[in-house]
């Protein structure tokens, strides 16, 4: 089968800041690819890129075999890749249900076809009773699984995740894992997930890749990128880092946060 995403050497600039530097991989459809890497490396810079929010100055983005660095993320949004933030975005005051509809209030779909779609994506990840309520009233951990639901209400191909278990509550990061194995399972949905949680990783992802100063400083299994040297080193050396690494599941025992 084609694979969903080929990335080739692709690089961005903020000023003298070199956000991206030469990133390449390819992403096969259904499976989940693991991000990681100190804060700062280029993580979000690379899903804004990915998705269209930013464009890139070189290198190529294919999604489906089609060049797509040139989209913008309304029509990325229709051709099949979701995203979902580090910081939910979802409108506070609209109703639960109402954010559900925002991704396909230009789609050629029924009113009935939209509105079935949003109950069963809300029932999905346990917000069916929570529909009518304002989405201010739900918390973080909540906003978070209302995201991924409103990701999937186009049924896309390819889901962009930024940092999706930070700050969530533990029974409802069981759910939201639960829920994205199931999408990656029987709707062959793929993704990319932002975490520095290799426990996670590992119950999700057979690949990890990790950056650092915009680039790709190792690719592998999870277990294999949170023992490499190189990827230990980027997490301690870097300013502002001291201390911060990957989270291992000896780590997360003793309740360890990054
Ligand atoms: P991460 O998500 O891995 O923490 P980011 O992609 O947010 O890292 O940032 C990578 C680098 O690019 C950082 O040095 C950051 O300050 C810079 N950067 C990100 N977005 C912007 C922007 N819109 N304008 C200027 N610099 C940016
Ligand atoms: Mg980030």
């Amino acid at each position: 089968m084609e694979p969903v995403l080929q990335v080739d050497s692709l690089s961005k600039r903020f000023g003298s800041i070199v956000a991206l530097d030469r990133i390449s991989f390819t992403l096969e459809a259904g499976s989940i690819l693991g991000l990681i890497g100190p804060n700062g490396s280029g993580k979000t810079t690379l899903l804004n890129t990915l998705n269209g929010l930013y464009r890139p100055d070189s290198g190529e983005i294919r999604y489906l075999g089609r060049p797509t660095r040139n989209l913008r993320p309304h029509q990325l949004a229709l051709l099949g890749i979701s995203r979902t933030f580090q910081t939910a975005r979802v409108f506070h005051t609209l109703t639960v249900y109402q954010n559900m509809l925002i991704p396909l209030v230009h789609a050629r779909l029924s009113r009935n076809e939209v509105q079935e779609r949003a109950r069963q994506l809300l029932t999905f990840v346990g917000l069916e009773r929570s529909q009518a309520l304002p989405a201010s009233e739900l918390s973080g951990g909540q906003q978070k699984l209302l995201e991924f639901a409103r990701a999937l209400m186009t049924e896309p191909r390819l889901v962009l995740m930024d940092e999706p278990f930070g700050g969530v509550h533990p029974e409802i990061k069981a759910l939201l894992l639960e829920r994205i194995r199931e999408a990656q399972r029987e709707r062959q949905v793929s993704f990319i997930i932002v975490s520095h949680e290799i426990p996670d990783l590992m119950s999700l992802a057979r690949t990890v890749i990790c950056m650092s100063y915009g680039r790709i400083i190792a690719r592998g299994t999870p277990q294999e990128v949170s023992e490499n040297p190189e990827v230990i080193a980027a997490y301690l050396g870097h300013p502002g880092g001291q201390g911060q690494r990957p989270a291992t599941s000896l780590e997360q025992a003793g309740g360890h946060a990054s």
